[in-house]
């Protein structure tokens, strides 16, 4: 919604919307007293500005802040596990090459590591794989272990969190791709791998949800 200053006039009108909403211009027009023909521009601008909103044939309603509340609830609700991705994923004791190899195959710019358990041990992305490559290793004798980011200081994300949380997180750590985990067996980094969150996601959902459309 657009801050604009309102008038009395304007003000009085969203109140009257308010209250007795659905409600169309000619009846807003006579509770106040006057003609349709002046108030008309104060409908338009609130409106266009958000305040408002109409229905032909069925009048105004009040849009302003509840609908907004309402959005914003609405990004919020929206869960991980609606959303993520499979995992891509390589054992620890893989080589670089095959790594290198199974980013291009898979077409993601991150994969995530695991350990002898299966549990996440560490992320490789492009530019891990890439300082390698143009290192003077042999990348098929070098495992990915060596060169990856490891735990604990990964940044995940749960089924549960929220897709607004997870962009949150995207951004503030600054990564492309996160590993949505679930707790495994014991300790506190003992986390399976159940999918990826990465920023084409989040696109995604951005997308989907301008289209009004299920994502
Ligand atoms: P790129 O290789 O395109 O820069 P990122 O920005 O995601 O990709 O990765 C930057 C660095 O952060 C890399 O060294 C990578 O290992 C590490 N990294 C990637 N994802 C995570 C994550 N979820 N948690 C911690 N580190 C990460």
């Amino acid at each position: 919604m657009i801050d604009i200053e309102l008038t009395p006039r304007q003000k009085r009108i969203i109140a009257i919307v308010k209250e007795k909403g659905p409600i169309t211009g000619e009846q807003i027009a006579e509770l106040l007293g006057l003609t349709r023909a002046t108030i008309r521009p104060d409908l338009s601008i609130l409106t266009m500005s958000g305040y408002l909103e109409a229905r032909p044939r069925v009048g105004y309603f009040y849009a302003g802040h509840d609908n907004r509340s309402l959005w914003l609830e609405r990004l919020r609700d929206l869960k991980v596990k609606a959303y993520h991705a499979p995992p891509i994923v390589v054992l620890e004791e893989q080589s670089v090459y095959e790594a290198i190899v199974k980013l291009f195959l898979e077409d993601v710019g991150t994969l995530y590591v695991l350990g002898k358990d299966r549990l996440l041990a560490g992320v490789v992305s492009r530019k891990d794989l890439l300082r390698a490559a143009i290192g003077r290793q042999n990348l098929e004798e070098v495992p990915v272990g060596m060169i990856m980011t490891r735990m604990p200081n990964i940044v995940t994300v749960t089924p549960e969190e929220s897709v607004y949380d997870a962009a949150t997180k995207l951004i503030e750590y600054q990564v492309d791709s996160l590993p949505v985990v679930v707790p495994k067996g014991e300790g506190r980094y003992a986390l399976e791998v159940v999918g990826r969150f990465t920023k084409t996601t989040v696109t995604r959902v951005f997308v989907a949800l301008g289209r009004e459309a299920p994502v």
